[in-house]
C-alpha cells in the first residue's frame, strides 16, 4: 500500500505540468532618450513583448532565451514598463535638458511639396522594416572618423522655427570623403530626395536600421548586401544641409535612437562563449 502510494505521487508529480516560469532580462534598468536595451526573455511561449507604448516581436536564439531590441524614444518623459504575459520589469528613465542650436538654412525656391512628404513616407516606412534574421555582430563602427558637430536630440531652431528634436548626430567630414557602413546589413533604401539629399538606409536585421544622409555620391544600390567598413557613399551637402558632412542615424522597429549606442556596446559580447 505505502508503496503503492509513493508510485502514484511519484507519477503524479512527473505528470503535473510543471509551472512556465517567465523571467525578463535587460541589458540596462536606467535609460536615457535614446537609449538601446536588448530584452530577453526565457520561459515564456508568448512571441511579442510591450516595451512601452509599443508591441515588439521577439526572435528566438539558441540559448532558448527569446530576444529583441528596443530603443528608448527621444521624447520619453517616464519610465517604461517592459512586459511579457505576467511578468513586468520598469525601467528608469533619467532625462537631461537637451541643448538647442539655431540654424539658418538658405530657403529653396520651388520646392515640390508633395514631393518632398512621399518621398519622407518612403524613407520611414524603410525605416519601420523588420527582418528576421541578425545581420550584424559586435559593434557599429564609425561611418566617417569626423568629429560629432551635432550630437543626437539637441532641439533646433530651423530659420526662426521649431524644427524638432535632431533624430541623429552629424559627424564632420570633407566633401567626397568616403562613408563606410556601421556594420554588416542590406542596402533598403538608396535614393536622392528633396529633405534629406541622397540618402542610404540599411537593415540589419531584427528591428534595427541605420541611415546616411545628404551624400554627394553612392557606392550601393537598394537590395545590396554590404560588410561593416564597406564603403557605400561620399560625404556631401545634398538636400537640406548647411555644408558637408554626414548625418549618421539608427532607428529600432522605427524608433529613433543615439546611433552611438551600438557604438559604445557589443550587446552579446560573451555570449555564445560559455
Ligand atoms: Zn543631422
Amino acid at each position: 500500500m505505502r508503496q503503492g502510494l509513493r508510485l502514484m505521487a511519484a507519477s503524479a508529480f512527473f505528470l503535473l505540468p510543471l509551472p512556465l516560469i517567465c523571467a525578463i532580462s535587460i541589458s540596462s534598468k536606467t535609460v536615457s532618450p535614446g537609449d538601446v536595451v536588448l530584452v530577453s526573455v526565457s520561459g515564456s511561449a508568448a512571441d511579442g513583448l510591450r516595451f512601452g507604448k509599443k508591441t515588439l516581436p521577439l526572435f528566438p536564439y539558441n540559448d532558448g532565451t527569446k530576444k529583441c531590441f528596443a530603443g528608448v524614444p527621444f521624447d520619453a518623459q517616464e519610465s517604461i514598463e517592459v512586459s511579457c504575459g505576467e511578468e513586468k520589469v520598469r525601467l528608469k528613465l533619467t532625462v537631461t535638458a537637451a541643448k538647442t542650436e539655431k540654424l539658418s538654412i538658405p530657403a529653396k525656391e520651388n520646392i515640390d511639396e508633395a514631393k518632398a512628404a512621399a518621398e519622407h513616407d518612403r524613407i520611414l516606412k524603410a525605416i519601420a522594416t523588420v527582418s528576421g534574421r541578425k545581420l550584424w555582430s559586435g559593434k557599429f563602427g564609425k561611418p566617417v572618423p569626423g568629429a560629432v558637430k551635432t550630437p543626437f536630440g539637441v532641439n533646433r531652431i530651423v530659420n526662426g522655427l521649431p524644427g524638432g528634436g535632431h533624430r541623429g548626430v552629424d559627424l564632420g567630414g570633407a566633401s567626397g570623403e568616403p562613408v563606410k557602413s556601421a556594420a554588416a546589413g542590406r542596402v533598403l533604401y538608396c535614393e536622392k530626395t528633396i529633405a534629406s539629399g541622397n540618402s542610404i538606409a540599411l537593415d540589419h536585421g531584427q528591428g534595427v536600421v541605420s541611415v546616411y544622409f545628404h551624400l554627394s555620391s553612392f557606392n550601393v544600390k537598394a537590395g545590396d548586401s554590404v560588410e561593416k567598413g564597406q564603403v557605400i557613399g561620399a560625404v556631401g551637402s545634398t538636400g537640406f544641409s548647411t555644408g558637408p558632412h554626414l548625418h549618421w542615424g539608427a532607428y529600432v522597429f522605427g524608433v529613433c535612437v543615439d546611433p552611438f549606442a551600438f557604438v559604445r556596446k557589443d550587446f552579446f559580447y560573451g555570449y555564445g562563449k560559455r
